[in-house]
C-alpha cells in the first residue's frame, strides 16, 4: 500500500491492557516499526484495565519515551469493552484500530486494515483464519461466529477478533457497554455502515494467560440475543413479543376449542363415552399457551410504552448525506461505492 502521500489520515491504535506488562515494550516497538516504515501518522492509546502487574508503569515509561503514546488507567478491572470505550473517547485519529496487548495480533496488519478502509469500508474486522489458540477456544468460537452471522445477517468469520479498524465517527452512533465489543461491526452494520473483513495473522500468546474462559461463550450467546433484539426490534418491540404472543394465544385458543367441542359432542351422544377435560394433557397445555400469549402481548405493550416515552441518546437512524445549497454535495465519508461490503446482507432494521 502507498501511505506515503500526505493525505494519509492519522490513525489511533487503541490497546486494552489487563496484566500484560511483559508484552508492552515489544508491542510498542513493533507498532512503531510498521507505522514509521509506512509513514503513517499515529497515536497509541493504552488503556490499563485495572492491571495488578507493572503494566501501568510500563505505559508511563512508553509515554515518556514516545509522545505519541497516551495512557489511561482504570481504578479497577472494568472489562475489555469499557477499556475500548475509554480509548475511543480519547482517540483523535480519523481511523481507529483496536489491537490486543498480548502480541497475538500482528501490527504488520495495520497497513492492510487502512487499505481496506480507504477502499470504502467503514468497519474492517480481522479474520484469524489460522488461529493459534487451544481447541477449547477455537471450537466454541466457530459455533459462536456461525450463530452471530446467521442471526444478524453480518457474515463475518471472526466476530471476536481483537484486531479491527473503524472510522472514528462510528462511535458517535455506536456506544459500547457490558461486553458488546464483540458486536460493534454488527451494531454498525445495522445503522448502515459498511463492514468488511481481511484475513490477519495470529500468533500464540507469548506471555501471561488468556483472561477469558468458557464463560465467554455463554455471555456471548446472551449478548447475541440482546443484539438481535436491539438491531431488529428496538423501535418496535411488540412486533417480536406480540408475534410470539399471538402464536401462543392462537395455539391455546384452537386447542381449547377442539377440546370443548369434544366435551360438548360426547355429551350429546349416548354412543360415545363422556370426554373429561381434566384427563387430557392438551387441556393444561392449551391453558398454559393462552396465559403465555397474554403475558407476551402485555410485555410487548409495556416495551412499546418504554420506547415511546424514553428519549434515546442517539437517533434511530444514521444520515449518510444532506443536500447543500449552492454547492455540490460534500463527499461523505460514509458514501462509498464498493460492492463487496458485508453489511449489505444485514436484514435488520436500523437502531
Ligand atoms: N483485556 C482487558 N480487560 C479484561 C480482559 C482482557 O483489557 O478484563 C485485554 C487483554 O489484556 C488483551 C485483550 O483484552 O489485551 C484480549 O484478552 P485475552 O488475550 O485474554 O483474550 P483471548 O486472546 O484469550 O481471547
Ligand atoms: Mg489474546
Amino acid at each position: 500500500m502507498d501511505l506515503m502521500d500526505s493525505k494519509s489520515p492519522k490513525i489511533s491504535i487503541v490497546v486494552p491492557v489487563y496484566n500484560e506488562a511483559e508484552s508492552l515494550d515489544l508491542l510498542h516497538a513493533r507498532i512503531v516499526e510498521v507505522v514509521s516504515s509506512h509513514k503513517i501518522t499515529y497515536e497509541i492509546v493504552f488503556v490499563d484495565d485495572g492491571s495488578a502487574d507493572d503494566s501501568w508503569s510500563k505505559i508511563e515509561a512508553l509515554h515518556r519515551a514516545d509522545a505519541a503514546v497516551h495512557g489511561i488507567r482504570f481504578r479497577r478491572n472494568f472489562g475489555k469493552a469499557a477499556a475500548l470505550a475509554a480509548g475511543f473517547d480519547q482517540a483523535t485519529g480519523e481511523f481507529v484500530i483496536t489491537m490486543d496487548a498480548d502480541l497475538q495480533d500482528d501490527p504488520q496488519e495495520i497497513p492492510n486494515l487502512i487499505d481496506k478502509l480507504n477502499a470504502g469500508f467503514d468497519v474492517v474486522s480481522g479474520w484469524k483464519k489460522v488461529r493459534h489458540d487451544p481447541w477449547h477456544k477455537t471450537m466454541p468460537s466457530k459455533v459462536f461466529n456461525f450463530l452471530v452471522s446467521w442471526t444478524t445477517g453480518v457474515p463475518l468469520h471472526d466476530h471476536n477478533c481483537g484486531l479491527k479498524a473503524y472510522r472514528r465517527e462510528i462511535f458517535d452512533e455506536v456506544q459500547l457497554y457490558g461486553e458488546m465489543h464483540r458486536f460493534v461491526p454488527v451494531l454498525a452494520a445495522a445503522r448502515g455502515w459498511k463492514v468488511g473483513e481481511i484475513i490477519v495473522q495470529h500468533h500464540p500468546r507469548k506471555f501471561g494467560y488468556s483472561k477469558y474462559g468458557a464463560k465467554r461463550f455463554i455471555k456471548g450467546l446472551l449478548d447475541l440475543i440482546t443484539v438481535y433484539f436491539l438491531t431488529g426490534f428496538r423501535q418496535r418491540p411488540q412486533h417480536l413479543l406480540g408475534s410470539f404472543g399471538l402464536v401462543c394465544l392462537s395455539v391455546g385458543a384452537i386447542g381449547l376449542l377442539i377440546l370443548m367441542s369434544l366435551w360438548f359432542i360426547t355429551r350429546q351422544s349416548t354412543a360415545l363415552d363422556d370426554f373429561h377435560l381434566h384427563q387430557h394433557a392438551t387441556f393444561y397445555l392449551s391453558i398454559c399457551s393462552l396465559l403465555l400469549g397474554f403475558q407476551m402481548v402485555a410485555l410487548g405493550i409495556l416495551a412499546e410504552l418504554i420506547t415511546a416515552i424514553s428519549r434515546p441518546a442517539q437517533h434511530p437512524f444514521s444520515i449518510r448525506q444532506r443536500t447543500t445549497t449552492g454547492q455540490p454535495n460534500p463527499p461523505s465519508k460514509a458514501d462509498h461505492t464498493s460492492t463487496s461490503d458485508i453489511s449489505s446482507h444485514c436484514t435488520h432494521d436500523t437502531l
